[in-house]
C-alpha cells in the first residue's frame, strides 16, 4: 500500500472515517477471498463510505451509459488541460450511490484548509466539464449534473462572499445562510449588494462553462477516445490515461 497516496486520496477524513475505510476495505477483500488487502481495497473501501456502494451497471442501456461516459470524459479532459488543477486519479462510469459515475483527483497536498483562487478557478472549470461535454458532444443536457451545478456554484459564491476574490471586494457576506458560529447574523445585506453578489457569482460561472467549452472543443479527439474507452473498461486509471 502507498500510504502517501492513500493519504492524499482520503485527505480531510477524521480518524473513525479513516477507520471505516479500513473497514470497509477488509470487507471487499474478504468477500474476493483475497489474503491481503491492497491499494484498490482501500480506494474501493474510501469511494463506498464517501458515495455509496457500487450498484451494477447492467440494468443501464448502451445509450445510457454513453452519455455518463461523456459527461465523465468531460471533467477528466476538462481538468488534464488546467493548470492549477489537481491530478486526474480516475474515471468510472460504474454507477455508485446517487451518482451514475465519477472522475477523482489526486491533490498534491492537503488542500482542504487553503486554496489559491486559480485552483478554485480550475475547479469550477472541470466541476462543469460533464455538464459543458454534454451540449458538445450529445446535443442535450441531463438532470445528473444537477450536483455539478450545486458544487460549482458554491465555490464561486464562497469566492465572492467569503474569500473576498471578486471585485465586490474583501467583505464577507452570509450568502449561503450558514451559522457563523457567533449564534446571531451579522452579516445582513442590502437588496443592491444582493444584486451585485449573484451578478459576480453567475460571471465567474460562465467565464469557468465558456472556459470549459472552449477545451473540450479544442480536444474533441481526446474526449471520444476516453469515451470509447470508458464504454469498453468502465474504469480507467490515470497511468492508462496519461499512456
Ligand atoms: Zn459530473
Amino acid at each position: 500500500v502507498d500510504l502517501r497516496k492513500l493519504a492524499l486520496y482520503t485527505a480531510g477524513l477524521a480518524g473513525a472515517e479513516l477507520k471505516n475505510v479500513v473497514n470497509e476495505a477488509c470487507i471487499i477483500a474478504a468477500r474476493e477471498e483475497s489474503k491481503t488487502i491492497t491499494q484498490r481495497h482501500l480506494q474501493e473501501g474510501y469511494d463506498k463510505m464517501s458515495m455509496g456502494i457500487e450498484r451494477k451497471n447492467n440494468a443501464l442501456s448502451d445509450e445510457a451509459k454513453m452519455k455518463t461516459a461523456y459527461h465523465e470524459a468531460g471533467h477528466a479532459v476538462v481538468s488534464m488541460m488546467l493548470e492549477n488543477h489537481m491530478e486526474l486519479h480516475k474515471v468510472t462510469i460504474i454507477p455508485r450511490g446517487k451518482s451514475l459515475g465519477l472522475t477523482r483527483f489526486l491533490p498534491e497536498e492537503d488542500k482542504m484548509y487553503s486554496m489559491q483562487r486559480e485552483e478554485i478557478i480550475d475547479q469550477i472549470t472541470s466541476t462543469l466539464g460533464g455538464r459543458a461535454a454534454e451540449m458538445l458532444f450529445i446535443n442535450t443536457l441531463t438532470s445528473g449534473a444537477s450536483h455539478d451545478i450545486q458544487v460549482a456554484t458554491l465555490y464561486a459564491r464562497n469566492m465572492v462572499t467569503k474569500y473576498g476574490m471578486s471585485k465586490i471586494g474583501p467583505v464577507a457576506y452570509n450568502a449561503n445562510n450558514e451559522n457563523n458560529g457567533y449564534g446571531f447574523n451579522i452579516f445582513e445585506m442590502s437588496e443592491g449588494n444582493r444584486k451585485a453578489i449573484e451578478d459576480e457569482v453567475l460571471s465567474i460561472i460562465k467565464s469557468c462553462e465558456e472556459r470549459a467549452r472552449k477545451i473540450l472543443e479544442e480536444n474533441k479527439d481526446l474526449v471520444i477516445r476516453m469515451t470509447t474507452a470508458l464504454m469498453e473498461l468502465e474504469t480507467i486509471d490515470a497511468p492508462h490515461v496519461y499512456n
